[in-house]
């Protein structure tokens, strides 16, 4: 069986990427916006620190998910973005 990856496309860089390397915003329908579940509308972002600058620039994510995306889910993503960073300088 052959594996196609779902492709995604991220709201700041617009380009189609597999789904499994992207950040997936959700506009849940009881929590509110959540990050990697839930079940509604969803926005992709990449998981670059661009795009999340781009994306919190031009209230990307507000716009994809049509609501307001509280400032502790982009700096829930900007913690991860550190996080995979910091494991990387270790690694060095
Ligand atoms: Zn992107």
């Amino acid at each position: 069986m052959s594996q196609h990856p779902i492709l995604r496309r991220c709201v700041a860089c617009r380009q189609l990427l597999d789904r499994r390397s992207l950040w997936r915003v959700i506009r849940d329908h009881q929590d509110g916006v959540r990050v990697d579940g839930g079940m509604g509308r969803s926005a992709y972002l990449c998981q670059r620190e661009a795009c999340l600058e781009e994306a919190r620039r031009r209230k990307r994510l507000q716009k994809a998910l049509r609501c307001q995306v509280p400032d502790d889910v982009l700096a829930a993503l900007e913690q991860r973005l550190r996080n995979a960073t910091d494991v990387t300088a270790e690694a060095n």
